[in-house]
């Protein structure tokens, strides 16, 4: 023991010199991180508890990047991904090549999605499943003959990834100050405002809401609204009951294509297998990634209703689109396993109980806490924010990064959770850890929050 801890310090702060001079992180501060290294450094994994190489364990509170699903160190998926590489590792899925795996995917998720969303293109994540569903949208249309229905009308406050029409589908700022750069034709509407996507213009909401948008340009240009049932990094914003059937019902109306991004809320996260099945609502196009394999492979894909899965093989050339992981074989066959355990293990009920252990934990949470606010939970997807006057609604000032504050001393406290920002400030704290999680990890969750929070208070109250 003693051995190994005098070889591991100097090793660790090597590989941290390694990380700051060769590794480029993703969205990451890169100053802050060449001077100060990697926060920690990751090197096992077991259930809700991560490790890291300086020994200390953490909860993963936001099962990663709300993608570990079915929790860390699972062995069968391990073994899975070792029988599928030992006996093909990649096969090509182009020019009609395909593998055993990608067809039984392919075939489970056509008998879990809801409606007739029965078949699938692969892609490797969430960013490539949103591009692929925009131009499969177009691409729809086009052989319609309404080449003209093109533009995208996307949510503010939403996150639909980073590749150049997925980020400009995103509406948060920081992703388009990076590059500036983005697709046309992708306009943002306001958010969750059902009674004016019901049509009620004398909504002091109406301008700017979809059905404005769609008014304005005009339906024959629009290929598809596209939406993430419960937004999960703009906020983890809920829409109320109903919206998403006010949306559906104006994209029959208009012949427009609904595009659902359930890359986080797929797969159990909201405790029902798929974020629309909360309110009964198919989409033409559903886009799903991270849950898919609770991240133990990278895999996406974008489902297709019958009518637009059966004008596409009308068409006779080549469909000119394909990532060179599109139905990797390991991939699928790790989600395949991935989907029989939430299914054998009722992983998706225990998400139903343990909504309930949350929403009693942020009621206490609430009532020992005045800066404690708007707290909301769909299954294991939730948040809340910190106002300094929640009864007036009056927020921190903005120079106080609220939910930081709070994360980092949940981090001090070996619990790793993610600051969001709102409309007011960087002031919502957002919880999704594993959905394997039990009652008693919950509420361990719950009472380091509660000593995080006393901290908060005590240095701005
Ligand atoms: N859509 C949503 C709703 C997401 O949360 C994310 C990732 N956080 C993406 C798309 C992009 O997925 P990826 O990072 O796998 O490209």
């Amino acid at each position: 023991m003693t051995y190994q801890h005098s070889i591991r310090k100097p090793y660790i702060s090597e590989l941290a010199e390694l990380d700051k001079k060769h590794y480029l992180h993703p969205t990451t501060v890169p100053k802050l991180h060449v001077e100060n290294g990697p926060k920690l450094t990751f090197s096992e994994g077991e259930g809700i508890y991560v490790k890291c190489l300086n020994g200390e364990s953490y909860i993963d509170g936001l099962s990663m990047l709300w993608n570990v699903n079915i929790g860390h160190g699972n062995k069968e998926l391990a073994e899975t991904a070792k029988a599928q590489m030992s006996k093909l590792a990649f096969s090509s899925s182009f020019a009609g090549f395909s593998n055993e795996p990608a067809v039984h995917l392919a075939e489970k998720l056509s008998t879990m999605a809801p409606g007739d969303l029965n078949s699938v293109f692969f892609t490797s994540g969430g960013s490539e499943s949103n591009d692929t569903a925009f131009k499969l949208a177009r691409f729809y249309w086009k052989l319609q003959g309404l080449p003209d229905k093109r533009k995208i009308i996307a949510l503010k406050q939403s996150y639909h990834g980073v590749t150049i029409g997925a980020q400009t589908a995103t509406a948060i700022p920081a992703f388009h100050l990076f590059s500036g750069s983005g697709m046309t034709e992708v306009f943002h509407a306001t958010a969750h405002v059902t009674n004016c996507e019901l049509g009620d213009k004398s909504d002091p909401n109406y301008k700017g809401c979809i059905r404005d948008i769609v008014e304005r340009e005009g339906a024959d240009t629009i290929a598809a609204i596209i939406m993430e049932p419960v937004q999960g990094s703009g906020g983890v914003h809920m829409p109320p009951d109903g919206y998403l059937q006010a949306v559906r019902k104006l994209c029959d109306e208009f012949n427009i294509l609904f595009i659902a991004d359930e890359v986080i809320c797929g797969f159990g996260r909201t405790g029902e297998m798929f974020g629309v099945d909360n309110w009964g609502v198919v989409p033409d196009l559903m886009c799903v990634a991270k849950g898919i394999s609770s991240g133990y492979s990278q895999l996406g894909g974008v489902l297709l209703k019958e009518k637009i899965h059966d004008t596409i093989v009308q068409y006779d050339e080549v469909l000119a689109h394909g990532f060179t992981y599109s139905g990797h074989p390991t991939a699928c066959a790790v989600a395949l396993k991935n989907i029989e355990i939430l299914e054998r293990n009722q992983v998706v009920e225990n998400v139903k109980d343990m909504e309930i252990v949350l929403e009693d934990g942020f009621n206490y949470l609430k009532e020992k806490h005045p800066t404690v606010t708007k707290s909301r939970a769909l299954g294991l997807l939730s948040a809340f924010e910190l106002y300094a006057d929640r009864e007036e609604g009056i927020p921190f000032d903005q120079s106080i990064l609220s939910a930081t504050e709070v994360v980092e001393e949940c981090f001090k406290r070996k619990l790793i959770l993610r600051p969001l920002v709102s409309n007011v400030g960087r002031n919502i704290v957002a919880i999704a850890p594993p959905l394997i999680i039990n009652k008693q990890q919950v509420e361990e969750i719950i009472s380091i929050l509660d000593d995080a929070i006393s901290v908060f208070e005590k240095k701005y109250l």
